[in-house]
């Protein structure tokens, strides 16, 4: 067996999910909405069920989906695309992810991942031959370094991995660091895989700016969307590329073996879900802003140190503001068995060296949900 996954643990999404199940707890741990996503959605995949074809695919993505990722890129970002060489649907940005890294590395090249990172990232980094290099975004402010992000690029850098907006951090990088980040990858002439699956979900009026749209960049990165979070679909797992033909061409030769294609019908209403109107969008990150309020507010009043959040579904705490002891880890546990609430430890999100004083809730939740989480976890405090 290959050393890279047999030594790997359950990831801690399920590992969480599975003990909250136990515990009868209120699960503010794996990112998932605890509402499915918009009805006409699901329906234009229940009408295209019924309606078929329900064969294969072609292998890129169906010609409706591919047009409306790249309309979308369009839209929102003004980047021009064409979807017949430039788009790719896969089974979920983990999907998109997998291929990338076994097409774009060769044994020994090393990629510069920025911790806290996205649990799959290193096995599959790993696993594709590629040496990890390390820099980090430190809390509370989640700032990069970026002396350090500098240093980290060597001759033998193959590319950077960057999560924007960041899970577990809740952080949207700065037009600063997105320029230097920009920047470093044009001198050591280097690809960017962005997966960027929540970029709908930024709050305080703060817009996304793909990696892909910065000077030198657009024939460089590989940007990758998922309709999990784009229309709290987490269970469809279809995702999106769009990069260059040249990195595309590779990346489609791994997807061919990997899934070759995504559920017809889920590609069919994704294809209608791009192309709703602008206030779909923006209705989706002021609703999830609303809970992100929530959340912050309730857990400031508990007592808990809660970091800048200012994307995604996920708000970090430092839980030593609590006086509470033993670590991330131990104490997720406690809360789940004691308080009856779910989060998971943010030490989950680093290679090495991790801080364990961080916690991460999921706040994509019904309100009743968030409330009743909040008034366990005053009662337990
Ligand atoms: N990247 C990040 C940063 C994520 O949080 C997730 C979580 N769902 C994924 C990728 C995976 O997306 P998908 O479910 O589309 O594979
Ligand atoms: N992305 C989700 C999270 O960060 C988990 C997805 C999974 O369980 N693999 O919580």
């Amino acid at each position: 067996t290959n050393p890279v996954f047999t030594g790997l643990a359950t990831t801690v999404f399920e590992t969480m999910s599975r003990m909250a199940i136990a515990a009868n707890a209120i699960n503010l741990g794996q990112g998932f909405p605890d509402v499915d996503g918009p009805e006409d959605v699901r329906r234009a995949a229940a009408e295209a069920l019924m309606a078929g074809p329900n064969q294969y695919p072609p292998m890129l993505g169906l010609p409706d989906l591919r047009r409306a990722v790249a309309d979308h890129e369009k839209r929102f970002y003004d980047l021009d695309i064409d979807w017949t060489s430039e788009v790719m649907v896969t089974s979920g940005a983990t999907e998109a992810l997998a291929d990338t890294l076994m097409a774009l590395l060769e044994p020994g090249d090393e990629v510069i991942l920025i911790e806290p990172l996205y649990d799959c990232y290193l096995p599959l980094v790993k696993r594709a031959g590629g040496i990890p290099v390390r820099v980090r975004v430190t809390p509370p402010e989640w700032r990069l370094d970026i002396d350090a992000f500098r240093a980290a690029f060597t001759e033998n850098t193959k590319a950077v991995l960057l999560n924007n907006p960041m899970n577990p951090a809740g952080k949207v990088f700065s037009e600063e660091e997105l320029g230097e980040i920009a920047a470093m990858c044009r001198e050591y002439d280097v690809f960017a895989i962005c997966d960027e699956v929540y970029e709908h979900l930024l709050f305080d009026g703060r817009r996304h700016r793909p990696l892909m749209s910065y000077p030198g960049m657009r024939d460089r990165s590989v940007k990758i969307g998922s309709a999990g979070k784009t229309f709290s679909l987490t269970g469809w797992k279809v995702g999106y590329i769009t990069a260059s033909p040249k990195l595309l061409d590779p990346i489609a030769k791994a997807h061919q073996f990997v899934t070759f294609t995504t559920p017809p019908n889920l590609q069919k209403a994704v294809a209608y879900g791009l192309g709703k109107e602008d206030g779909y969008f923006t209705g989706l990150a002021s609703e999830m802003q609303e809970k992100r309020d929530r959340i912050v507010k309730g857990l400031k009043e508990i007592g808990f140190g809660v970091l800048p959040c200012e994307g995604t579904y996920f708000a970090t705490c430092d839980i030593t503001a609590l006086g509470l002891e033993g670590g991330d880890v131990e104490v997720c546990k406690r809360m789940v068995e004691e308080a009856g609430v779910a989060a998971v430890p943010v030490s989950a999100f680093y290679i090495a060296d991790a801080p364990s004083d961080f916690i991460r809730f999921c706040f994509c939740k019904r309100d009743e949900v968030i409330d009743g989480a909040l008034e366990r976890l005053s009662g337990w405090v």
